[in-house]
């Protein structure tokens, strides 16, 4: 496969431009999303630029499994006690406007259900 197009998010892993970075290990990086739409806005992505969730490879296993818990950890963080929903949004109808693959956590206010 081709290398993936560059995107936004790499150059805010470059810090090219800049971003509310509240999280960063080796592998992944967290930072508040530039149009919340929630009181807790925030974006887990992998350092290593996977354009969409569909394209994951099985030897992408334990760094998906990492983000999870990277997500897991920056909501703890957040002090997100009454809860949170994680959202992949994948592809054109699954809404996704930036192709560097994120997690998106929301929370601050109760999430209703079934989303937009
Ligand atoms: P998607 O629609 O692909 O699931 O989510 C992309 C998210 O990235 C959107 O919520 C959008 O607000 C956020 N976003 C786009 N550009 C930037 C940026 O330059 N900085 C930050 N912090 N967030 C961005």
């Amino acid at each position: 496969m081709s290398a993936p197009e560059d995107t936004i998010f790499g150059r805010i892993i470059r810090r090219e431009i800049p971003a509310e970075i509240v999280y960063e290990d080796d592998l992944a990086l967290a930072f508040k999303d530039v149009n919340p739409q929630a009181p807790v806005h925030i974006l887990v992505i992998p350092k290593q630029p996977i354009p969409q969730i569909s394209q994951a490879q099985p030897e992408d296993q334990l760094l998906l499994g990492h983000l999870l818990l990277t997500a897991q950890k920056v909501a703890n963080q957040a002090g997100l006690d009454e809860g949170y929903r994680l959202v992949i949004n994948n592809g054109n109808n699954g809404g996704q406007t930036v192709y560097h693959l994120h997690i998106h956590i929301l929370g601050g206010r109760f999430m209703t259900w079934p989303p937009g």
